[in-house]
């Protein structure tokens, strides 16, 4: 694997979006560019081969797109965190706070077995809202967090506060926007 490659140089940066003030770091240019997104499917396989984790759940939707390369690598399942109102099954469901609005996120409550060890992924974390929601769902459900991975950290929000006792790694840190 390239332990080299310029990640900030495929990541585009948009100012003023979805609102005035917010730079959005836009995972889609990862997406374009194939060296790009196997050098991040690369690490996460690397970091996580033999780490003791049991399954990856997943925040809709950027979050799928790494998570479930790395699953299929993995040989291990997936499950969806997604937006309210898209599981058809029973689910479990936590509403939180975002950098910009609220929203709800949910997963199928039978999908979280209990005692599973689950690595959450998600392509950004910011204030940290929404992980932490995720990572609520899960050990409410009664399985265990082992980690939290995310491509992009802005670690001048408070992330790390709200997900203090929990290890947040990811690939690439920004320190403004
Ligand atoms: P948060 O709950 O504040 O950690 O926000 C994380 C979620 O919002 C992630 O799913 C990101 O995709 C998205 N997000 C928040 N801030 C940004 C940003 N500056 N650039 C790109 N995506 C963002």
């Amino acid at each position: 694997m390239n332990k080299h490659f310029d990640l900030d140089g495929a990541i585009r940066k948009i100012p003023n979006f979805p609102k005035e003030g917010i730079l959005f770091y836009d995972i889609t240019s990862i997406l374009t560019n194939p060296e790009a997104f196997k050098y991040c499917i690369d690490w996460m396989v690397d970091q996580y081969r033999d780490s003791g984790i049991d399954a990856i759940a997943c925040i809709e939707a950027r979050g799928f797109l790494f998570a479930a390369p790395v699953a299929e690598k993995l040989g291990l399942p997936i499950i969806l965190v997604r937006k309210k109102g898209k599981l058809p099954g029973k689910t479990l469901e936590k509403t939180f706070s975002l950098e910009y609005g609220i929203d709800t996120i949910q997963v199928h409550e039978e999908d979280v077995k209990k005692g599973t060890n689950f690595l959450v992924v998600d392509d950004l974390i910011a204030t940290g809202g929404t992980v932490r929601a995720a990572v609520d769902l899960i050990t409410e459900a009664g399985a265990k967090v082992h980690e939290v991975f995310c491509i992009i950290g802005l670690p001048f929000l408070p992330y790390k506060q709200l997900l203090k006792g929990y290890t947040v790694r990811t690939l690439i840190d920004y320190e403004s926007e």
